[in-house]
């Protein structure tokens, strides 16, 4: 079919509410690299939003998950099987602390609901805190605790109640743009005077939080906000949600990006990247926080299929067997380096990064858009991210080749530096 008729045709049988970053159809993924139907090559810095880790159509993983269709494509709540238990004795190993029992779905907004209504069941208590600028999905619930832009509510209200919004220790949403460890100190007095004026915290079941803004920017929480919550939340037996679908399975240099805070949440939730593509999602919390869910109280038809739960197992296994947590911090810091020359070009307002997660903030998103039309241009697919759709995100597979990620950056550089 040739370009434009599949346009058409996306326009006519799909539903509006698709929101594309790049026209172009590929129809076919290796490695680091996208290939459109007239076979040219693009370099993929946007990995499915930061899903597949290890690159497009990884052989072990396709592997696994063809071996498993195979044997056995869906089960649901009929009776057990084994790749979920594998998984989450896997996952288990891999979780902070003592968050050893886990709930799987198809998605990150999947997993949020699980969470919150995890939480809700376990305290017996209806609040739950947000932070402007998080972004925790599209359902109900999810959107419910999303404040990462008001077009997201509009349409959809009322959402769920009883759910409070403060700010996140985000320097740009307190005046004067403090350093990242006064916004921190400043978003946590904000959350306690929260409690003070608005909610008593004996009725909060639980405050959720993204360690890194995603959607809301790339940015990076300065590790005493989340050390501040967890105490918060350990004074008022509030349960702590940390929401990693983004920033999870290595992307940030380590397996979660709330260990870079040295933090045990009570429940994370996953998606993503966990299996390479496949839709999974995870709740993982700790046993006590789990036995809240009595049988029938929960569930999904298909969450935790056979076939997601392989590929996850592969994907860790190769996350593992090659390193690429260790080597996400490595060159992370290396290309962050590389990028912070831009800093000083009067385009940008800020480079930033925590291992393979970077973004490049500009002054506007006219300027952003222009750069990232000129990076395609070139090969280089990038997305945007951030209230003012300002910022650039780069988040290249987890094992991408040296080389690719140079030229990737250097492609970015040009085009800023043509800008
Ligand atoms: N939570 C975070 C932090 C996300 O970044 C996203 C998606 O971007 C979600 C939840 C929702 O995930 P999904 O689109 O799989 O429902």
């Amino acid at each position: 079919m040739d370009v434009a008729t599949f346009m058409e045709k996306q326009s006519q049988y799909l539903a509006p509410a698709y929101h594309r970053y790049v026209d172009i159809l590929f129809v076919r993924g290796e490695d680091s690299y996208l290939y459109d139907s007239s076979g040219r090559k693009y370099l993929d810095f946007a990995t499915g939003i930061a899903t597949t880790v290890l690159g497009h159509c990884h052989p072990k993983v396709v592997k696994r998950a063809k071996d498993q269709l195979d044997k056995l494509v869906h089960l649901s709540v009929v009776a057990p099987y084994e790749p979920p238990v594998q998984l989450a004795e896997i996952l288990s190993r891999y979780a902070p602390g003592d968050l050893g029992m886990c709930f799987f779905t198809n998605s990150g907004a999947e997993s949020v609901e699980g969470a919150l209504k995890l939480a809700k069941i376990f305290t017996r208590r209806p609040a739950v805190i947000s932070f402007r600028g998080s972004f925790h999905g599209r359902t109900l619930g999810a959107l419910s605790v999303t404040n990462s832009k008001g077009v997201y509510h509009y349409g959809y209200r009322p959402l769920l109640p009883d759910v409070y919004v403060t700010s996140y220790a985000d320097p740009s949403q307190f005046p004067g743009r403090p350093d990242p460890k006064l916004a921190a100190e400043l978003a946590l007095e904000e959350l306690n005077r929260l409690f003070l004026y608005s909610v008593s915290p004996e009725d909060v079941a639980a405050i959720i939080v993204e360690p890194a803004l995603g959607e809301g920017g790339y940015i990076f929480a300065h590790p005493d906000f989340l050390k501040g919550i967890r105490e918060i939340c350990n004074k008022h037996g509030i349960v702590m949600i940390v929401d990693e679908v983004q920033t999870g399975m290595g992307r940030t240099g380590k397996m979660f990006a709330c260990e870079h805070a040295h933090i045990t949440p009570d429940i994370i939730t996953m998606a993503k990247g966990i299996a390479n593509g496949l839709p999974l999602g995870a709740v993982v919390s700790k046993r006590d926080i789990m036995a809240g869910w009595f049988p029938g109280s929960h569930g999904s038809t298909f969450g935790g299929n056979p076939v997601s739960c392989a590929a996850a197992i592969a994907t860790i296994e190769t996350i593992e067997e090659e390193g690429l947590i260790e080597r996400a911090g490595k060159l992370g810091k290396q290309a962050l380096a590389t990028l912070k020359e831009l800093g000083a070009h009067p385009a940008v307002t800020e480079v930033r990064g925590l291992g393979l997660m970077m973004a490049v903030e500009f002054v506007s998103s006219e300027v952003q858009n222009k750069v990232r039309k000129k990076c395609l241009e070139n090969g280089l697919i990038v997305v945007y991210c951030g209230l003012k759709e300002n910022v650039i995100r780069l988040m290249p597979p987890l094992n991408i080749a040296d080389a690719d990620l140079e030229r990737g950056i250097e492609i970015l550089k040009q085009a800023v530096q043509s800008t």
